[in-house]
C-alpha cells in the first residue's frame, strides 16, 4: 500500500515543531556560531537554550530517536526523518531537542555495549544534554581508510595505554569524554583489531595539538580537534564493549544517524531554496524582477525538482527501515542519500549564493557556511565515492552475470526465445522484428 499521507495527531505534532523552530531557535542562528551549540561553557547561549529545551520535553518531544526503553518516542525512521526535516532548519535546533550528533551515536554505543557503571557515569547525563561528548576515529594520515590508523593501545597489568595522534575530533573542547577507536592487536586485520575507549577529557597525557576550525573560521573558534595521547593510561573499565569489537559498535551507531542527517539536509536546502524564491520577487534587475526572467524560473524549477527527488528517496529509505526492520538491506540507499545530501546541499547553496550576488558571497548571509557544510556532508562519517562503491555493490549483488556470450536483452537471441513463447499468435500476419525465425 503507497501512502504519502502524516497522520493527523503526528502533523500536530510537526507543525509545533515547525513553529517553534522558526521563531524561537532560528534567531540563534543569527547571534551565535553555529559550532558554539555544543559549548557548555557558553553561558548566554545555555541560558537561552534551557528553557527552549524544557518546552521540547513538555511537549514529550526530547529525544525522540531512543527507543522507549530508553525514554524516547519509539517512532520509527519515517516519523523521525519527518522531524529531522524540520530540525534541519537551524544548527541549534538538534541540540535543543537532544538529537546532536555526535552525542546521539555515542548514546546508543552506550547503551548496546556500556557496561551498567558506563551508562550511569557517561550515558546518563549526555542523555539528559548536561554534557556533550565526542567520537574520534579518523587519523592526520587518513579517514576514509582504517588500515592506515596508527593510533595504539597497550594492554598492560592494569589495563591500557594509549598512544597515537587522532585528528577532527568534533567538539573535543567542549567534550566530557571522548570515544576514540584505536588498534589492539596489531596480529589480525584491523575489522578485528580495534578496540574503543571511553577517554575522560581530563585523562592525563591528553594534549590538544590544536582545535582546527572550518575553512574562514578564526583559528581560536576551531571545534575539530587535532589530538595527541601521550602514553594515556586507562584502567580497564574504560574499554567500550570487548576488546577487537570497534568496527561493530561502530557500526551500531551510523544507520539511522545517516538518514536524520540526510532530512536534515532536506530542510536546510529547504531555507536556501526559500530565500532564493524570496529574492527572485524581490530583485528588481534591467526592466524586470528575477523571477519574471526565464534562466532564473530555470535556476528555481531546477532546485525544487533536486530537492523534491531527494527528499522522496530520504523519505523511502527511512519507510524501508522501518518496513523491513533492518539496516542491512537497506544499506544501499542509505548511501545513496549520504551521497546526495552533499550534492544537493552544495547546489542549492551555490544557487542561493549566486542569486544574491555580492550580498550572495558576503559575510552578511549564511549561505557561504551552507555551502561548506554541504562540502563536509560529502566527507564526514567517509567520502562520497566510498559510499557509491556501497552502493553499486548492493546493487551489482542483486544482478546475475548473464549465462551466456550475448547479454540477455539481445535481440536476436530474446526473439528466438519469444518467438518459441508466443509461436501460436505468429502464424497470423503482423510487423515484427526481422531477427524472429519463420514459425511453421
Ligand atoms: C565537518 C567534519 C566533521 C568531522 N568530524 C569527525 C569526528 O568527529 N570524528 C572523526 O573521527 N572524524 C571526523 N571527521 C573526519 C571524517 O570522517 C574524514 O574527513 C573522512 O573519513 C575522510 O577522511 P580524510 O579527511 O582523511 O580524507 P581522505 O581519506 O584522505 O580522502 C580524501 C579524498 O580522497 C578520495 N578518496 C578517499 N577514499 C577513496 C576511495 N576509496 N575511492 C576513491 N576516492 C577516494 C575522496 O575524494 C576523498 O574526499 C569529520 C570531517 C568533517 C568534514
Amino acid at each position: 500500500m503507497w501512502n504519502f499521507e502524516t497522520e493527523p495527531e503526528f502533523q500536530r505534532k510537526l507543525d509545533w515543531i515547525e513553529q517553534f523552530v522558526r521563531e524561537r531557535i532560528e534567531p540563534l542562528d543569527y547571534l551565535f556560531p553555529k559550532d558554539e551549540t555544543y559549548n557548555t561553557r557558553n553561558a548566554a547561549l545555555m541560558s537561552i537554550m534551557a528553557p527552549l529545551k524544557a518546552e521540547v520535553r513538555a511537549q514529550g518531544l526530547w529525544a525522540c530517536h531512543l527507543p522507549p526503553a530508553m525514554g524516547g518516542g519509539g517512532w520509527g525512521q519515517l516519523k523521525l526523518a519527518l522531524m529531522n526535516e524540520l530540525l534541519g532548519r537551524s544548527f541549534f535546533a538538534p541540540t535543543i531537542f537532544g538529537t546532536a550528533a555526535p552525542d546521539t551515536g555515542n548514546a546508543e554505543i552506550l547503551a548496546h555495549f556500556g557496561t551498567e557503571a558506563q551508562k550511569a557515569r557517561y550515558l546518563k547525563p549526555l542523555m539528559d544534554g548536561e554534557i556533550v561528548s565526542c567520537f574520534s576515529m579518523t587519523e592526520p594520515q587518513g579517514g576514509a581508510d582504517p588500515n592506515v590508523f596508527t593510533c595504539r593501545a597497550d594492554q598492560t597489568t592494569t589495563g591500557w595505554v594509549l598512544r597515537g595522534e587522532k585528528w577532527f575530533a568534533s567538539n573535543a573542547r567542549w567534550a566530557d569524554f571522548l570515544i576514540v577507536m584505536a588498534v589492539s592487536d596489531t596480529t589480525t586485520a584491523i575489522h578485528h583489531g580495534a578496540s574503543m575507549f571511553i577517554v575522560p577529557i581530563d585523562a592525563p597525557g591528553l594534549e590538544f595539538v590544536r582545535n582546527t576550525g572550518m575553512a574562514f573560521e578564526h583559528p581560536e573558534h576551531g571545534a575539530h580537534a587535532y589530538l595527541r595521547f601521550n602514553d594515556v593510561e586507562l584502567t580497564n573499565d574504560h574499554l567500550l564493549g570487548k576488546a577487537g569489537e570497534a568496527f561493530k559498535i561502530a557500526q551500531t551507531r551510523l544507520g539511522g544517524g545517516r538518514v536524520h542527517h540526510a532530512m536534515r539536509t532536506v530542510g536546510l536546502a529547504r531555507r536556501a531554496f526559500d530565500a532564493i524564491c524570496e529574492r527572485a520577487q524581490s530583485r528588481y534587475t534591467q526592466g524586470s524582477r528575477l523571477a519574471d526572467k526565464q534562466l532564473v524560473q530555470d535556476t528555481i524549477a531546477e532546485a525544487w525538482m533536486q530537492l523534491e527527488q531527494f527528499r522522496l528517496l530520504v523519505i523511502q529509505t527511512a519507510w524501508k527501515i522501518d518496513k523491513l526492520n533492518d539496516y542491512k538491506q537497506v544499506r544501499g540507499d542509505i548511501a545513496a542519500v549520504k551521497v546526495l545530501s552533499e550534492r544537493v546541499m552544495v547546489d542549492i547553496a551555490s544557487k542561493a549564493i549566486h542569486l544574491h550576488g555580492a550580498l550572495g558571497v558576503s559575510n552578511e548571509m549564511l549561505f557561504g557556511e551552507w555551502l561548506l557544510w554541504g562540502h563536509a556532508l560529502g566527507l564526514a562519517d567517509g567520502p562520497s565515492e566510498v559510499h557509491k562503491l556501497t552502493l553499486a555493490k548492493q546493487l551489482l549483488r542483486a544482478q546475475p552475470s548473464a549465462d551466456a556470450a550475448f547479454p540477455s536483452q539481445h535481440i536476436p537471441s530474446g526473439a528466438v526465445r519469444a518467438a518459441e513463447q508466443y509461436a501460436a499468435h505468429l502464424r497470423l500476419p503482423g510487423h515484427r522484428r526481422g531477427w524472429v525465425p519463420a514459425v511453421g
